[in-house]
């Protein structure tokens, strides 16, 4: 088409180079006729290749078969998501959020002898009560030694369930009991 196109092109030039040469004016008009001729061809040409182009008729243009867009290639395989990145297990939360116990009810007979003892007792960071070694309240935690008498100076007061002040004051007794003052 585009070729016929061209060679008409050519015909009219040619007619028109005749025209000049020989001066008949019949000449021109069939160079006019040519190029009309020729213009239409390629207007028509053009529209068959956009046509072509835009996945229409599969006409002339190069019998490129319409490469059909890449609609089955289908979703990556991937698509089991790892939904399990979440809560990181924490560690078997330790009795962190146990609430301070009671403070101990102490007589006041233990209360004089425990006020001067040096017996060591556990204390936690950031909580008020001193403890026993083996008091559930320090289960899981870091508990920081200290003499009793000095936690009772520093604000510390006693567990009310693993009581240390009666058995500060038990064990005071009882030394005192075996040593005979
Ligand atoms: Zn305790």
């Amino acid at each position: 088409m585009i070729l016929a196109a061209g060679l008409l092109v050519l015909l009219g030039l040619g007619l028109f180079v005749a025209g000049i040469l020989t001066g008949a004016t019949a000449l021109y008009w069939g160079c006019v006729a040519a190029c009309v001729v020729a213009a239409v061809l390629l207007v028509v040409a053009r529209r068959r290749i956009s046509a072509a182009a835009s996945g229409g008729t599969p006409a002339a243009a190069n019998g490129a078969p319409a490469a059909t867009p890449g609609q089955g290639t289908a979703a990556p395989a991937g698509a089991t998501e790892p939904a399990g990145a979440a809560a990181p297990a924490g560690p078997a939360a330790p009795p962190e959020d146990l609430p301070d116990p009671d403070v101990e009810e102490v007589e006041v007979t233990d209360l004089l002898l425990v006020v001067d003892l040096k017996d060591e007792v556990l204390v936690l960071d950031e909580h008020p009560r001193y403890h026993l070694a083996d008091c559930v309240h320090l289960r899981g935690r870091t508990p920081i030694p200290l003499p009793v008498d000095e936690a009772r100076t520093d604000g510390f007061t006693p567990c009310a369930v693993c009581e240390p002040d009666r058995n500060l004051a038990q064990r005071a007794r009882a030394r005192r009991h075996a040593t005979g003052t």
